[in-house]
């Protein structure tokens, strides 16, 4: 039994880290915390999920959620594509520039 709760901590592990992963910011934010800018280009260690519930899809298109940290203040900022506009929005922590 104690193997086998190893062995699922260890595929928890391994799916965190596939959620995990490197991105180049798509669009100039500004962190709502702090008040300094990321701009778009701009390489940041981040998180993915997708989203969830009501309004999750567009015409059958999973909506794709990216979390990271402020580069100087380390709050959480969310961006989100947004396949109506094939394009990213910002989702909390930020406002676009
Ligand atoms: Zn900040």
């Amino acid at each position: 039994m104690a193997e086998r709760l190893g062995q699922e901590k260890e595929k928890e592990k391994e799916k965190e880290k596939e959620r995990e992963f490197r991105v180049m910011l798509p669009m100039s934010i500004g962190c709502k915390a702090c008040g300094d800018n990321v701009y778009k280009g701009t390489k940041l260690n981040s998180r993915k999920e997708d989203v969830m519930g009501d309004g999750s899809t567009y015409l059958g298109i999973q909506k794709v959620r990216f979390y990271f940290n402020c580069n100087n203040c380390s709050a959480v900022l969310a961006i989100r594509t947004d396949p109506q506009t094939s394009g990213y929005v910002v989702d909390s922590g930020a406002t676009p520039l």
